[in-house]
């Protein structure tokens, strides 16, 4: 595979994307010719640059509004190729993107336009060089590649070819079959870009929306398989048009680039998704003033200390098959995430049924490694880092041991009655969303539920489910644009993209509730119009409903079977905890997000405003 991506997938001046690319790992890259007009070097420059990074040029584009135009415009569009011919020569590619016209003065006419391609092919074969044409979902007469590819085969030149890109395939839902009985030999290049399902003229879609395949709903997979049927073995080129990405780190947009293209074609080079079994536990980064605060929080909540790390100011708690580390040590990758992050989750653990596969597919989609050292006799965990700058370990559910390193703390009373990890919760910036969905879904076998809007008192939240079948692996991404709301809040003032809540399971919810409320705790309050609301929408069993509002329990229901949620206040600011009960309902209780996001709103600190003057 001949990996390669348009330099207008991403940000900066043409230089910078070079070497961006060239780092992420492409093979190749089309020169977007507004990048190189903008630049300050010559073509010769481009040239070279590219040499040293070792990165081919495949193909300079776009020459728009050629074929089917009466005189005088078809003799300047001739003389514009034949400057575009020399530019290439410049640059050292051989081929022309030709992008179907979509100027009002183009006359239309399938042999008219094959006839312009003939002599085009006769002007590039003289210099040694090939044309592709590509058909834009927009095109005046030619929008569909069936009829482009029509021109070419009529156009009869060896140095004309198509060009397929599978947006103009497949945002205008042509069917993608056809593909397959075109030779390899005459496809001359495969542009790739996937995008959102919207209702959106196709050309704004294009232009803004386009994103990597694998984070969108266009089926880019049927389109590589008609591709793979023709034994096409040239460049595959990403070309996404987003305004979003062209802002975003250029060397992230470039890795979440690599990443979709070896999820897409290099599958079979990757080790199959191993499968996760669940949480082995979650590790806390604090300071040692907030240490004693949490444990105390955990403690109202049912866990119990149930370990000591040997060497290091770790403790563990426990409840049920919940495990929770304590990590105040001043000296550890959990104290430069505290210094970074403020107190927080600094690590996930999973338990997975294969580590070593886990992490050769972590290794092959370029996820960043990690190592910490480690005292005498303690055990090294293999962790990549994931999001906010946290880490994943991976441990195999049975052998070796990870509390290896803990010396048992003598019972100190009963645990309380919660159960496992129902689901964890991150918050990040909303150009990150699209990137961790990826890296979640490149790296475990979960499915992505339809993104969800959740209105929250000062603006909206995008939420998204990817979980896997089996539900020992739940993870919600929580993003928002407006930086007001809560979601917003957790990342800007209170230190970046992490872990927001997780959530644990019982199966009482009632019984549990009032077991944490005897030990002190309490939760997020939950007005009584909430409750009202429910009892007309419900009509809930009034005792139910009673117990309920008094412990400010939240509650939803679906065709699967109902759902129960408590959520604590927040800790600092910064992360709190929910526990939930589930009675056949898979989903996270959405209708109450909004409910809750007003009840944190109010129990936050005012908002910081901007002053005037
Ligand atoms: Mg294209
Ligand atoms: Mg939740």
């Amino acid at each position: 595979m001949i990996r390669s991506i348009a330099t207008v997938s991403i940000g900066g001046a043409l230089d910078e994307k070079l070497r961006t690319i060239a780092a992420a790992g492409f093979d190749a890259v089309e020169i977007f010719e507004n990048d190189f007009t903008s630049f300050d070097g010559s073509a010769r420059d481009v040239a070279r640059m590219c040499a040293d990074l070792g990165l081919r040029i495949c193909a300079l584009q776009p020459f728009r509004d050629f074929e089917g135009m009466p005189e005088p415009q078809r003799k300047q569009a001739f003389r514009r190729a034949e400057k575009k011919f020399d530019l290439m020569g410049e640059l050292g590619t051989d081929l022309l993107l030709v992008c179907s016209n979509v100027s009002p003065l183009a006359l239309g006419g399938i042999d008219r336009a094959a006839e312009d391609f003939r002599e085009m092919g006769e002007r590039a074969a003289a210099r040694g060089l090939r044309v592709g044409f590509e058909a834009l979902a927009w095109g005046r007469y030619v929008n569909d590649y069936r009829d482009a590819w029509e021109i070419v085969r009529r156009a009869n030149h060896p140095a004309i070819g198509i060009i397929l890109d599978s947006f103009h395939a497949l945002a205008p839902r042509f069917p993608v079959g056809p593909i397959a009985t075109i030779p390899a030999d005459r496809i001359f290049l495969v542009q790739l870009a996937d995008a959102p399902q919207l209702d959106l003229d196709v050309l704004s879609w294009s232009r803004h929306f386009r994103c990597f395949p694998g984070q969108g709903n266009l089926p880019v997979g049927d389109f590589m398989r008609a591709i793979d049927a023709t034994g096409y073995k040239g460049a595959l080129s990403l070309e996404i048009f987003n305004d979003q990405f062209r802002a975003q780190s250029t060397k992230e947009v470039a890795l979440d680039g690599m990443r979709s293209l070896l999820l897409l074609a290099g599958e079979r080079a990757l080790h199959d998704r191993t499968k996760v079994c669940g949480v082995a536990f979650v590790e806390f980064a604090v300071d040692p003033t907030h240490a004693a605060p949490l444990a105390a929080l955990l403690r109202r909540l049912g866990f119990r200390l149930t370990g000591r790390h040997r060497s290091k100011a770790v403790e563990r708690w426990s409840q049920g098959a919940i495990n929770l580390l304590i990590n105040s040590s001043q000296d550890s990758f959990a104290r430069s995430h505290y210094v970074t992050h403020g107190s927080g989750v600094c690590a996930i653990a999973l338990e997975v049924d294969d580590v070593a596969a886990m992490m050769s597919r972590a290794d092959a989609l370029q996820a960043a490694g990690f190592r910490q050292p480690v005292g005498t006799g303690e055990m090294t965990i293999p962790a990549i880092r994931g999001v906010g700058g946290s880490l994943l370990y991976f441990l195999e559910p049975m052998s070796p041991n990870w509390d290896i390193d803990f010396v048992a703390v003598a019972s100190e009373g009963e645990p309380g009655t919660l159960g496992e990890v129902d689901h964890i919760s991150q918050s990040m910036r909303f150009e990150e969303m699209l990137s961790w969905e990826q890296f979640y879904a490149g790296l475990f076998d979960v499915q992505r539920a339809p993104q969800l809007e959740i209105a929250d008192p000062l603006g909206l939240v995008k939420s998204q489910v990817l979980q896997n079948r089996s539900g020992s692996l739940r993870l919600v991404l929580n993003a928002s644009t407006a930086t007001q709301t809560m979601s917003s809040r957790f990342l800007s003032e209170f230190f970046g993209a992490g872990v927001q809540h997780i959530a644990f399971t019982c199966d009482d919810i009632f019984k549990t509730v009032s077991a944490m409320r005897a030990a002190g705790a309490s939760f997020l309050d939950i007005p009584d119009n909430y409750y009202a609301d429910l009892d007309s929408r419900y009509e809930l069993d009034p005792g139910l409903l009673g117990s309920m509002k008094e412990n400010a329990i939240l509650y939803d229901r679906d065709d699967d079977g109902e759902f129960f949620q408590v959520y604590t206040h927040a800790f600092e600011e910064r992360f709190f905890f929910e526990i939930v009960q589930r009675r056949g309902y898979k989903g996270f209780g959405a209708p109450n997000a909004g409910i809750r996001l007003a009840a944190q709103t109010r129990e936050a600190r005012p908002r910081t405003m901007p002053r005037i003057g």
